[in-house]
């Protein structure tokens, strides 16, 4: 179980991007963080993957823990340890190298006896990277780069998958296919952090969602009983 423990998050000075976040991601299940532009999603991903600093951020109370451990004392790389995998929002492929090197570079934290294995397992996931396995990535669609993205995270086993906005800038049927992956990637027994613009995709494919509003937890519980509420439809799925 991963949680999150009263969690807030500061940028330099004066911006408060998280104000007391507390909720958990059950081993297995799929959890749905929705907002708005701004709501904190980002924010609360990088400091689960130990990568706030990065972006001048800092964790100023509370803390993340998994399987009873504190993630927030770790640095990025500790965190990989531990089996939580982030996949950054806009992918971040590397374009130059190959699809199979992209791979690669995600499975290096793995002992090189996994490797083979787990690239097959990527391949038999997402068969057209298979396909596409020497070109660069650079060439993929968006899409199948978003796919790469997943499938380099996945190089590493993840226990705990982040996602940050896998949908954004994809076409509706690419966007159900990425929908459909995450249910694979579940079912295979890995949890999932879904962070998502696209709340009726998100809460399709979740098990539990919170909803984000400037920096703070406003609605959590059951996807389903959250795809009901009037708030949610009203905000997040276009309903009135
Ligand atoms: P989006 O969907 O637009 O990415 P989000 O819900 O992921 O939004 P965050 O990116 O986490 O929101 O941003 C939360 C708040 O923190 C916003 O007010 C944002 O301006 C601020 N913020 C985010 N990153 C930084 C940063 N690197 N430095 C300073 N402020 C930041």
């Amino acid at each position: 179980m991963l949680s999150i423990n009263d969690l807030s998050v500061r940028y330099g000075r004066s911006v408060t991007a998280l104000r007391g976040v507390s909720f958990e991601v059950p081993d297995g299940q799929v959890v749905a963080v929705l907002g708005s532009n701004g709501a904190g999603k980002s924010t609360l991903l990088r400091a689960i993957s130990g990568t706030l600093g990065l972006h001048g951020g800092s964790i100023i109370g509370g803390s993340v823990e998994y399987a009873g451990e504190r993630l927030d004392r770790l640095d990025p790389a500790g965190v990989v340890r531990k089996k939580v995998l982030q996949v950054p929002e806009g992918r971040q492929i590397f374009g130059r190298m190959s699809v199979e090197e992209n791979l690669r570079a995600g499975g290096l934290a793995a002992p090189a006896s996994a490797r083979d294995e787990a690239r097959e397992r990527v391949y038999d996931l997402f068969p057209i990277l298979k396909e596409r396995a020497g070109q660069p990535g650079g060439l993929l669609s968006g899409g199948e780069q978003q796919m790469l993205a997943i499938g380099r995270a996945m190089m590493a086993d993840p226990e705990v998958l982040l996602l940050d906005e896998p949908s954004l800038g994809l076409a509706p049927q690419m966007i159900n296919r990425i929908g459909r992956i995450v249910t694979e990637i579940n079912e295979r027994g890995t949890a999932v952090v879904l962070v998502e613009q696209n709340a009726t995709m998100a809460l399709r494919v979740s098990d539990l969602a919170v909803v984000l509003e400037v920096g703070e937890l406003a609605l959590q519980g059951p996807a389903r009983e959250l795809a009901d509420s009037e708030d949610v439809q009203r905000l997040y799925l276009g309903g009135h």
